[in-house]
């Protein structure tokens, strides 16, 4: 009886939580989503790697002015590759580079065609 009103309770929450945010996952205009959790140091490593790079896309040169908005951290080895328990690893500042929305798009559809360049782009200017 006891497990039946936990079930009870999670519908509920799961059926409030459909309102506002899964509208805007399925708005095509929305991209926050694939990202997906990079676990606990993310939002400051994601910082320090938009800082090491003057905010600017790598790929592109385009800096967060002439972008309207600051250019996404991709990993270089893919977070997938590491798992969350290894996030540390992931997100290591020598696996990220930063890439505005339209690059980063590139790089997603094509990461074996990118992966050299990228590489070679932070062997040359990466501290
Ligand atoms: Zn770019």
């Amino acid at each position: 009886m006891k497990r039946d009103k936990i079930r009870k309770k999670m519908s509920r929450i799961m059926k409030g939580r459909n309102t506002p945010w899964l509208k805007a996952e399925k708005n095509p205009n929305w991209k926050g989503g694939y990202e997906g959790y990079y676990g606990p140091n993310w939002l400051k490593k994601r910082r320090e790697a938009r800082e090491r790079e003057d905010h600017t896309c790598r790929l592109c040169g385009k800096n967060v002015v002439e972008l309207s908005r600051e250019p996404s951290i991709h990993h270089l080895v893919p977070f997938r590759n590491f798992g969350i328990e290894k996030y540390r690893e992931a997100n290591k500042l020598k696996n990220l580079i930063s890439l505005c929305r339209s690059c980063h798009k590139k790089v997603e559809i094509n990461p074996e065609e990118y992966k050299a360049i990228l590489e070679e782009k932070m062997k040359k200017d990466t501290i």
